[in-house]
């Protein structure tokens, strides 16, 4: 077993003086009305052309976000791998639809795969795939019946975007993370995605799809697709997580009618999560597993399942991963024992990461115990602190 609780290890890259903002920020996250309020004050602010970034940047900016530019996060990711733990920096722009966009996301998600080559501590590149397509033509993918000739064409141009980045990862030798947003167009970037580790999981697991366990099918996809890629003698790179938009699912099922896509309850999300780390461990010679939970219970299960089956502790086919500023008592304990660990970064303009930001903050206050979790913690180690004189 792990060790979770040990706060001097959890926290000792924070100086009193960070610990403390984290604390008053944890504070303010256990309050939904406060979260809802500051929501809408941002946005307010943002319609009438008033940049929030004067409040936002020193507070909830500095602890989710590694910086405005690759550059910007040099400082995070030098100070996080003194203490074994690997960074994954993720352009976090969202929303950005015009053709012109699509091409600038494009070449600063290029760029970001080549920073990573160059840099040790950057194991990965990540993307958003929703980022290199109009979202209302992936809609339309739910129906392939409804879409029009220049629909086509604009998937065309999707596939050959992320044809490009899996080229240059693979080229590269820099494994690639493909996020999941929403399910109902989720099966065509499911297909895309296999094509690509088809093509370029050949020698090394290069290309990796994600799996969101709150979706009651994913167990039956995740054991077809070993067995495809068993037959066509690819490997497979898995992201496991629970899954950020059950409201958003459960309420469009709901409107227009489908059954939902979600599991009934929070343990049938937790048994597959857990399922998955088992069945992709016993074809671990095909499966490289990227764990990004919170969830302190799976994360010992997978540090069991390699201790089990007498793995190397760093195994280069697992990886265990939270998001920056958030659960630093699993990463920094996990590393301390000599496991992959690397904290997802997001990076960007204040402007372009706010949906970012209001995703954090309303996970973190809907996520029972995570916030008061995190509080307990900075609470103990302020005491710890202060017990041996150091405050
Ligand atoms: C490194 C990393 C990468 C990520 N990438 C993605 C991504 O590409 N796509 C994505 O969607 N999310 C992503 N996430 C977010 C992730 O899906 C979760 O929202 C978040 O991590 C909380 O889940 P948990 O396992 O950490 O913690 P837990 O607190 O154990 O689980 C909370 C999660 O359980 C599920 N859940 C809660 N209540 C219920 C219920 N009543 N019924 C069914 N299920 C329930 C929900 O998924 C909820 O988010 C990522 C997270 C990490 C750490």
């Amino acid at each position: 077993m792990i060790n979770f609780e040990d706060t001097s290890i959890a926290f000792d890259r924070l100086k009193n003086k960070e610990l403390w903002r984290a604390r008053l920020l944890f504070s303010v996250l256990a309050f939904p009305w406060m979260v809802k309020t500051g929501k809408s004050l941002i946005i307010g602010m943002q319609k009438m052309g008033i940049s929030p970034a004067w409040f936002v940047k020193p507070t909830v900016y500095k602890h989710f976000v590694g910086g405005e530019t690759l550059s910007a996060c040099n400082t995070v990711v030098e100070s996080l791998s003194r203490y074994g733990v690997k960074s994954i920096l993720d352009y976090s722009v969202e929303a950005i639809q015009t053709e012109k966009a699509i091409e600038a996301v494009l070449k600063e998600t290029l760029n970001a795969i080549r920073n990573a080559a160059t840099n040790p501590n950057i194991p990965f590149a990540v993307f958003k795939p929703t980022a290199f397509v109009p979202h209302s033509v992936l809609d339309k993918t739910e129906h392939p019946d409804s879409l029009t000739a220049e629909d086509i064409i604009q998937l065309n141009l999707f596939r050959e975007r992320i044809d490009i980045l899996c080229h240059e990862a693979s080229q590269l030798g820099i494994p690639l993370l493909i996020d999941a947003e929403d399910s109902w167009y989720q099966a065509f970037i499911d297909d895309l995605v296999e094509s690509m580790m088809n093509k370029y999981n050949r020698e090394k697991t290069i290309v990796f799809n994600t799996l969101q366990m709150y979706r009651h099918d994913r167990i039956s996809y995740l054991q077809g697709l070993i067995q495809r890629a068993e037959k066509a003698g690819f490997k497979v790179g898995l992201k496991f997580v629970r899954g950020a938009y059950m409201e958003k699912e459960r309420a469009r099922a709901q409107l227009l009618g489908y059954p939902s896509p979600i599991q009934p309850d929070k343990a049938a999300t937790d048994r597959d999560f857990n399922l998955a780390l088992r069945i992709s461990m016993e074809h671990i010679d095909r499966v490289s597993i990227f764990c990004g939970t919170h969830n302190e219970e799976s994360n010992q299960l997978l540090a069991q399942l390699i201790l089990d089956n007498r793995l190397k502790i760093n195994d280069e086919r697992i990886w265990f991963s939270q998001l920056y500023g958030m659960s630093d008592h699993i990463s920094f304990n996990l590393a301390k024992a000599g496991f992959n660990v690397a904290k997802y970064i997001p990076y960007g303009p204040v402007k372009h990461v706010m949906p970012y930001l209001f995703r954090r903050a309303e996970e973190n206050t809907s996520v029972a115990g995570q916030t008061s979790r995190e509080l307990r913690l900075i609470r103990k180690e302020f005491k710890r602190r202060k017990s041996v004189g150091l405050r």
